[in-house]
């Protein structure tokens, strides 16, 4: 920050549907803010899709090594999404906090109210929408997603994130920033400006830090 300003690390949220280019701004955000913006890789007990990386887009386990590790509470959060287990591990979140770091997460609404319950004042959950259903169909089917039973779970569990984010509507609650993502270039503009402007975020930034800004007692020498 200018001027040697400390603040507290902000967990930076994505929600939403599938197509709705999450992933996508999720890479192009952490290329960009490489130096200082760290994507906390999740848990899943789901199969890897073809294009997926173990270890970059999910750590893949068996249900079983999961259910053991959430016994030993190695989670901070966990949910069930449609017979599969999706979850964020506390070492991730305590490496980058700790180290006065932003993270970023992709995870679903639920997962967002977990995180704003626990750090009210780091997080910033953004839902990220495509225009219309239509949009979000020929993005999935151009992606080559053909498999009726993958698309069928993919559009409940849209149905579901949907009806979650119309019960916090038109009133403060867990989603900060809602953006409808026309294009994607736009879309990733919008949340890159969202990125810059929470970092300045005044009541983030510590006290220390501002008294030191303020050099009152060189002022005091010169009044
Ligand atoms: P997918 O199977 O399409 O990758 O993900 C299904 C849903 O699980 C998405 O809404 C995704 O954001 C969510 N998800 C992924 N990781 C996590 C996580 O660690 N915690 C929670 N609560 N949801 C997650």
């Amino acid at each position: 920050m200018d001027r040697g300003l400390l603040r507290k690390g902000i967990l930076f949220v994505l929600i939403g549907p599938t197509g709705s280019g999450k992933t996508t701004i999720c890479a192009r955000l952490t290329a960009e803010f490489s130096a200082d913006l760290h994507y906390s890789v999740s848990v899943t007990s789901r199969a890897p899709r073809p294009q997926e990386v173990p270890g970059k887009s999910y750590h893949f386990m068996s249900r079983k090594e999961f259910e053991e590790r959430r016994e030993r509470g190695e989670f901070f959060e966990w949910e069930e999404i449609h017979g599969n287990l999706y979850g964020t591990l506390k070492a991730n979140l305590i490496t980058g906090i700790d180290a006065g770091k932003d993270l970023l997460f992709q995870i679903d609404v639920k997962g967002a109210v977990s995180f704003k319950h626990a750090f009210p004042d780091n997080t910033v959950a953004i839902f990220i929408v495509p225009p219309s259903f239509q949009a979000l169909k020929e993005r999935l089917f151009n992606r080559g997603t053909v498999d009726p039973q993958e698309v069928r779970r993919r559009f409940s569990t849209t149905r579901d994130e949907y009806t979650a984010l119309l019960g916090l509507a038109g009133k403060p609650g867990p989603v900060d920033y809602l953006i409808v993502n026309h294009e994607l270039d736009q879309a990733y503009e919008q949340i890159r400006a969202v990125v810059i402007a929470e970092r300045s975020r005044f009541h983030r930034i510590d006290a220390g830090s501002v008294e030191r800004m303020c050099e009152l007692e060189v002022l005091d020498r010169e009044v």
